[in-house]
């Protein structure tokens, strides 16, 4: 019997409600400034992320897929090149390639961490390729150190898709500083995110951080003389000013998303559900928790009866999306993306979640299990 939604997929208005003093001031003292884009409030959030991050830079854009465009645009990756994506990731990745002009190779993922295949890497480069974007999808890093070596090895840049990531490390160093650049969102969703659309770049590589820095901003970098053919990307003050405050607390809800994340490793049904692997150098910051089974449908449908609300990250793998017809995929092309595509289910996970909700989607995959939901 349907009892209404018990455990929403993720609670944005309880993150206020916890941070509502310091949010509302930091949005009376933005409209009081009178100062709303590139102020203080974007320089000091720029540093602080850039510290936190342990990179020398960040540059704050508009969004995240800019702050991959950017990156690739500044490294003049374009017209003829060819970078390494994930077959598996959001579409976000393969269309900042697709709009710096370059085309995106897709290379497939390990079935256990989700996360690209470093052994396969090496087959898809040619001599047009440039840079692999790696993406650190639901918040595990992936493998940079074998990732690293195939860049090494190539002369190719390495690039993190860390929208996922705020916080994730590898190795003990932070998503963000494991590569030549890395790339944010703060899409509200994202552990760090902020009430709006923002997103920034990373780097430890002054040149290629003032590059971007001007590339976002029309070009220029005195006003009113544009170097470049550059873009409208600018993370906003008011967005920033929000983010500082979200920032303090990130490792705090980090670690309350790893406490859920543990629960569940320890009760969920191992013998009919997949659970994430994390590898051995990562620790993930669990943007999202995504199991795996064949029955998805029947199980989804179950838990939505028993009042848990999931989602599915993602239905279509990029390379059988519209917007990549003109490449003339077909199914069967990237099968361990496409099985992932069609058996992954993401379970509630964030910093509100109640023992009780915890409780509660824990007892519906059992029941789910006991029903024959799932087998
Ligand atoms: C959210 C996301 C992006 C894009 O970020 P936006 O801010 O929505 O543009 C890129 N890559 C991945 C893996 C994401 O999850």
């Amino acid at each position: 019997m349907p009892i209404g939604i018990a455990v929403p997929f993720l609670d944005l208005g309880a993150a206020y409600a916890e941070l509502r003093g310091p949010l509302d001031e930091a949005s009376a003292r933005v409209l009081a400034s009178g100062r709303f884009i590139l102020g203080e409030e974007v320089e000091a959030f720029e540093s602080e992320f850039a510290r936190y991050c342990g990179a020398r830079h960040c540059i704050g854009v508009a969004n995240g897929l800019d702050a991959l465009h950017l990156i690739l645009r500044a490294y003049a990756i374009g017209a003829g090149d060819e970078v390494i994506v994930p077959s598996n990731t959001f579409i976000a990745t393969w269309l900042a390639v697709t709009h710096a002009g370059a085309r995106p190779v897709p290379v497939e993922p390990t079935p256990g961490t989700y996360n690209l295949d470093a052994n396969r890497i090496e087959a898809a480069i040619t001599p047009r390729t440039r840079a692999v974007i790696a993406v650190h999808l639901y918040g595990q890093c992936a493998d940079m150190t074998a990732i690293s070596d195939v860049c090494r090895r190539h002369s190719l840049r390495l690039i993190e898709d860390a929208a996922q990531a705020h916080g994730a490390s590898w190795n003990t160093k932070c998503a963000g500083a494991l590569a030549n650049a890395a790339a944010f969102s703060f899409y509200p969703g994202k552990n760090l995110g902020a009430f709006g659309d923002g997103g920034a770049v990373t780097t430890s590589d002054s040149e290629l951080a003032e590059r971007v820095q001007v590339l976002g901003n029309y070009g220029s970098a005195i006003k009113y003389e544009h170097r470049y053919a550059g873009f409208n990307s600018r993370l906003d003050e008011m967005q920033a000013a929000f983010l500082r405050v979200k920032l303090r607390v990130l490792d705090t809800w980090n670690e309350r998303r790893r406490r859920v994340a543990a629960k569940y490793v320890a009760c969920l049904p191992t013998d009919v559900l997949q659970l994430p692997q994390v590898a051995g150098n990562g620790r993930p910051v669990w943007h999202l928790f995504v199991v795996r089974t064949a029955n998805r449908s029947a199980l989804q449908r179950f838990l939505a009866d028993h009042g848990v609300q999931t989602l599915i990250h993602y239905p279509t793998p990029p390379h059988l999306q519209g917007a990549y017809s003109s490449m003339r995929y077909r199914e069967g092309d990237f099968p361990i993306a496409e099985s992932m595509h069609r058996e992954v289910l993401s379970l509630p996970i964030g910093p509100h979640l109640t023992l009780e909700q915890i409780d509660t989607v824990v007892d519906a995959c059992r029941a789910a299990r006991f029903a024959g939901a799932v087998q």
